[in-house]
């Protein structure tokens, strides 16, 4: 059984029907991407999954059981954490309070927060030089790996990241890219929206590729990589 399952899933902004049955599976330990241009469907696809838009149609599964209409909070607490597109991070508070935020499943549970941070401050040294500075005056890399940083407070079996190469320089990009394979290999399974094809697809071991609300290819990642149609829309005709 894939620990996601996505069948025929018909998500819609009022009259507009953004997804137009998306069907997909993420198997634990997989890192999974979702290609496509913009308003292909793909942020909605992972704000479908993670309960904060109901779909019209069609069944979201985690482990197997149905999560659709869980308020978001739930799905939260069943391990599915994403970090959001533009990384929301609050601006006003510090490193660590943005860090505490993330743990709110763990309220009260000082030594488990201690734990959880200090692995957060392991994998990103940046932000534990910078723990009492307010998030809001952060590098826009920094505030992304505080972004990755708060899900991962929340322990997360499934970690879902909207564009988290957005305005990234590419040596950040490639730092960030590392990290969450990283984050993989610890045993946290990953779905990852990216409009930076060549990063994902090397990050990836398989993928989706999304236009105008439809699956329209998918694969392993080394396979779409090579795809003619591929590298013509999305690795720039290389
Ligand atoms: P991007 O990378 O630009 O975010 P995307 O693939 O993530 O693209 P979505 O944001 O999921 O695309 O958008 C899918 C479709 O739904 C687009 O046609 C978009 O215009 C529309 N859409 C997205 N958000 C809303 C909204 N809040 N209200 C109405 N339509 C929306």
């Amino acid at each position: 059984m894939a620990m996601l399952e996505l069948h025929d899933v018909h998500t819609f902004y009022g009259s507009i029907e953004a997804l137009k049955g998306i069907s997909l599976t993420v198997e634990e330990g997989e890192v999974v991407a979702l290609l496509g241009g913009n308003g292909a469907g793909k942020s909605t696809t992972l704000r479908t999954i993670s309960g904060l838009l109901r779909p019209r149609q069609g069944d979201v599964r985690f482990g197997g059981r149905s999560i659709v209409g869980r308020p978001p909070e739930e799905i939260v607490k069943l391990g599915i954490v994403q970090v959001p597109e533009g990384r929301r991070i609050f601006g006003p508070l510090t490193v660590e309070e943005n860090l505490e935020m993330g743990a709110f499943l763990a309220r009260g549970q000082k030594a488990r927060i201690q734990e959880d941070m200090a692995r957060v401050y392991d994998m990103f040294p940046r932000l534990r030089e910078r723990r009492h500075q307010l998030a809001g005056t952060l590098s826009g890399g920094e505030q992304q790996m505080l972004a990755v940083g708060r899900a991962l407070m929340a322990r997360p079996r499934l970690l879902m990241l909207d564009e988290p190469s957005m305005g990234l320089a590419p040596n950040l990009v490639q730092f960030i890219m590392q990290t969450v394979r990283e984050i993989n290999r610890q045993g946290v399974t990953v779905l990852v929206v990216e409009q930076n094809a060549r990063s994902a697809l090397r990050l990836a071991t398989r993928a989706y590729v999304i236009e105008t609300g439809s699956v329209t290819l998918e694969g392993p990642a080394n396979e779409l990589a090579r795809n003619d149609q591929v590298v013509a829309a999305y690795l720039g005709g290389r």
